[in-house]
């Protein structure tokens, strides 16, 4: 691994962490189990609603979500293409169409409500919407839209676990909102994630498709339930395990802390990067308590050679990224789909523009000054 000075990402795990893994070790059961069922229940209260179901990742949270929806061949699902690949790819494995959307411009890179609108047609069954950097999309106008069509709203709330917004609580607005706890985000267990759902029928649903669509689990066979079982549907086996839950009970409780600090860092960078001509802060207008606050992202100046603006904060020992390459430019999307350059304006431009800079709560003030300093500096030099 590079030895970065400030790297992109950071998860804080720690003693309390190592302590909760060795005591899922010792009590001698592995899988899904006790641990998690707590975890199911601590992220649901955390969350406002009744239940969630624990995954053995946030692609995983996705493709049960599709699969209980009963989205499959001939359906289409209207989606973000400014976003990580997964709610695109496990719609196509379900057998049915992605269809790209725009988003609503430079200062909110969630999808566009209008552009939703004018792609949705009689085989739409979803639409999805992603919560950009941990900062709501248009759920009043998303969840309006979909109620008016008739069809599902999934919320791809990878971004922001448990996290209130200035339209509720992220992920529990829609008919199904899916989290994930991969090492780089903000509840980090290494791999995880949740579903949760306001019906308590697709919530059994999407539980029973998590473990091959048994009707008995393993975990009470192994308390001395019944030994044969049924199975009523075509399952998988996407359970997550104690150990990650384990992580994940000790990072919830520590949750509201951590997203405390990723405000204030949030806060700090917007003051040190207020005043840099043609610099656009995408929702620098939003209040910075809302939100979880998974990226800071910054829109370049019109013509800024990215990758040589990369190196240079690279060599001066600060890691950056791209959230994201658009899915539909992708060549899997293009050669199926036909998808092409010029289909969705406004997320080719900002996305020709975009750059994340370090965020985690572990970052110290003077972290966040140097790579402020570092990025000045930079941008002029390239410019
Ligand atoms: C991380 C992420 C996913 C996938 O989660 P995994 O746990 O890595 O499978 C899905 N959507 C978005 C927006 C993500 O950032």
């Amino acid at each position: 691994m590079a030895d970065w000075k400030v790297s992109l990402y950071r998860p804080r795990v720690g003693a309390a962490e190592a302590e909760a893994v060795a005591e899922v070790i010792r009590s001698g059961w592995l899988s899904n189990g006790p641990v998690t069922r707590r975890f199911e229940e601590e992220f649901a209260a955390a969350a406002g609603v009744e239940d969630s179901v624990a995954v053995s990742n946030g692609t995983a949270a996705l493709h049960l979500a599709f699969l209980a929806l009963g989205v499959g061949p001939g359906d289409e699902v209207v989606l973000p293409s400014l976003s990580f690949v997964s709610a695109a790819a496990v719609v196509t494995l379900c057998g049915a169409t992605p269809v790209f959307a725009d988003v609503s411009g430079p200062h909110d890179l969630g999808v566009s409500p209008s552009d939703v609108a004018a792609r949705v047609t009689d085989r739409t069954r979803a639409i999805v919407a992603m919560h950009y950097g941990g900062h709501a999309a248009d759920l009043p106008a998303l969840a309006e839209l979909a109620r008016r069509h008739g069809v599902a709203l999934v919320e791809d709330s990878a971004h922001a676990p448990a996290t209130m917004s200035e339209h509720g609580v992220l992920g529990t607005v829609g008919d199904i909102g899916c989290y994930s706890f991969f090492a780089t985000k903000n509840l980090a267990m290494g791999e995880g994630g949740a579903v949760v759902a306001r019906d308590a029928r697709l919530r059994e649903r999407i539980r029973r498709l998590r473990s091959h669509a048994l009707s008995v689990s393993a975990q009470e066979r192994h308390r001395g339930g019944p030994s044969v079982y049924d199975v009523d549907s075509f399952g998988l086996n996407y359970r997550p395990t104690e150990v990650g839950s384990a992580i994940g009970l000790v990072q919830l409780r520590d949750l509201p802390d951590r997203q405390r600090r990723r405000q204030e860092i949030v806060a700090r960078y917007r003051h040190e990067l207020a005043d840099l001509p043609g610099l656009l802060l995408p929702y620098a207008g939003r209040a910075v308590e809302h939100g979880a606050h998974h990226l800071f992202a910054v829109l370049l100046p019109p013509g800024t050679p990215r990758p040589r603006l990369q190196e240079r904060l690279a060599a001066a020992g600060v890691q950056t990224g791209v959230h994201y390459p658009p899915s539909h430019l992708f060549t899997a999307y293009r050669e199926r789909f036909g998808c092409r350059e010029g289909q969705l304006p406004v997320t080719e431009d900002v996305m020709e523009r975009q750059l994340s800079l370090p965020l985690y709560s572990e970052l110290t003030d003077d972290d966040v000054r140097l790579v402020a300093t570092e990025f000045r500096d930079a941008l002029r030099e390239v410019a």
